[in-house]
């Protein structure tokens, strides 16, 4: 495709498909906000009425939290964001029990939980990390022999952030409960995209985050079940019950709780319809291409599309171009593009894994979105491809 053909983004409204990135914080978010760098500027832990008034906004946003995931107000501590509640959540859970020293978690998980199991198994934690199917769906049966007396907590994320594939989570922490475990889930893309009452559940520890459901960056919730104790990732003050240390981010925590009363609100049916749409279009049209993720359990607003021969990195470059933001599962390494542990962990085979590209879409999507899309991601697709792939029609579908 000529670069005239792409034109330039000023020319249009640029459309945004990484939602799973991060979101755009939401006008009613930030207006709730702005008073709390000005005005109401106390700290929640002074006694005076400026700290009085903190406090009490911490407490309404906390109310609002606790209503998004069905949790009571008690059950919830404020973070930075997902990354330290992941890392709380788990590091409390295996100081619960110190007889325990296994940590059960998923071949697909976010950084924020590989990273930390790969650093807690250098230091002598045992690690067991479960396989997932072609589809992206969780292997039970490896699930149910990973879990034994040794199990200090299971580690399951609720949603894939490349794929968009659910684990039943729910089921999962039963069977943690089962052999005395306890069950933390990273829901930091569940959260306000999937319908969460951790109290029809077994689950212990629940993380999310607040940027990726339209409130501001640096802001995150861990939830902790009634009587389980946590201890603090950093030593210090007693705020958030002597579970959080360090002086409340009151005008994030604020914005937290009004993105969490709106995603409350939030029905993603109409934003299904797009995604599928996009789809549909975009498979009729791309020979040897093919949609990655469990098709059953998937999030409303989540594609894994895969372009065989295609460079997913030059299809982002060029996606770029035209004005279109989206998102590949690979990494750079070493000069070279390598499919994400999430794809691999898929056996997507080599030349699908190299071309994958996620496209995530907002709540407020538009079909425009969905039909610009359309209009230049097959010509860019058929621009990448070695001569022979151009050729091909039929359109691959492994995991239909
Ligand atoms: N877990 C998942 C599944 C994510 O998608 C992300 C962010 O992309 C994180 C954790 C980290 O969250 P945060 O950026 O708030 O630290």
């Amino acid at each position: 495709m000529s670069e005239a053909a792409l034109g330039t983004v000023a020319d249009r409204p640029p459309v945004y498909l990484d939602a799973n990135a991060t979101t755009p914080v939401d006008p009613a978010v930030l207006e709730a906000m702005l008073p709390y760098f000005s005005a109401i500027f106390g700290n929640p832990s002074s006694q005076h009425a400026a700290g009085r008034q903190a406090k009490a906004a911490l407490a309404e946003a906390r109310a609002r939290v606790a209503a998004l995931i069905g949790a009571t107000e008690g059950e919830i501590v404020f973070t930075s964001g997902g990354t330290e509640s992941v890392n709380a959540a788990i590091r409390t859970a295996l100081e619960a029990d110190p007889k325990r020293k296994v940590l059960v978690t998923t071949a697909v998980e976010h950084a924020a939980v590989r990273a930390l199991a790969d650093r807690l198994e250098a230091q002598g934690i045992v690690v067991r990390r479960v396989p997932v199917e072609g589809t992206g769906a969780l292997d039970l049966d490896a699930f149910e022999a990973a879990l034994d007396e040794d199990v200090a907590v299971v580690s399951a994320m609720w949603a894939n952030n490349e794929t968009g594939t659910i684990f039943p989570v729910a089921e999962l922490a039963e069977k943690a409960k089962a052999v005395g475990a306890l069950f933390h889930t990273d829901a930091v893309q569940a959260a306000g995209k999937l319908r969460i009452d951790v109290a029809a559940t077994a689950i212990d520890l629940l993380s999310f985050s607040g940027h990726k459901l339209h409130g501001p960056k640096g802001s995150g919730v861990l939830y902790v079940r009634r009587g389980l104790k946590v201890h603090p990732l950093i030593a210090g003050g007693r705020q958030e019950r002597g579970r959080r240390a360090g002086t409340e981010n009151v005008p994030a925590i604020v914005g937290l709780g009004v993105a969490a009363e709106i995603a409350a609100q939030c029905d993603l049916s109409r934003v299904q319809g797009l995604r599928d749409r996009l789809e549909a279009e975009l498979m009729a049209r791309i020979p040897a291409a093919m949609v990655l993720g469990d098709r059953a359990a998937r999030l409303p607003n989540t594609s894994c599309i895969a372009f065989a021969g295609a460079d997913a990195e030059a299809v982002l470059h060029r996606l770029d171009r035209a004005g279109i933001a989206a998102a590949s599962g690979a990494a750079c390494s070493a000069g070279s593009v390598e499919p994400s542990h999430v794809l691999r962990a898929m056996a997507v085979p080599d030349t699908f894994a190299r071309g994958a590209i996620r496209l995530s879409l907002l709540r407020n999507a538009a079909d425009a979105d969905i039909s610009r899309v359309v209009a230049v991601l097959p010509e860019i697709v058929a621009g990448l491809r070695p001569p022979c792939r151009r050729s091909q029609s039929a359109p691959e579908r492994l995991h239909a």
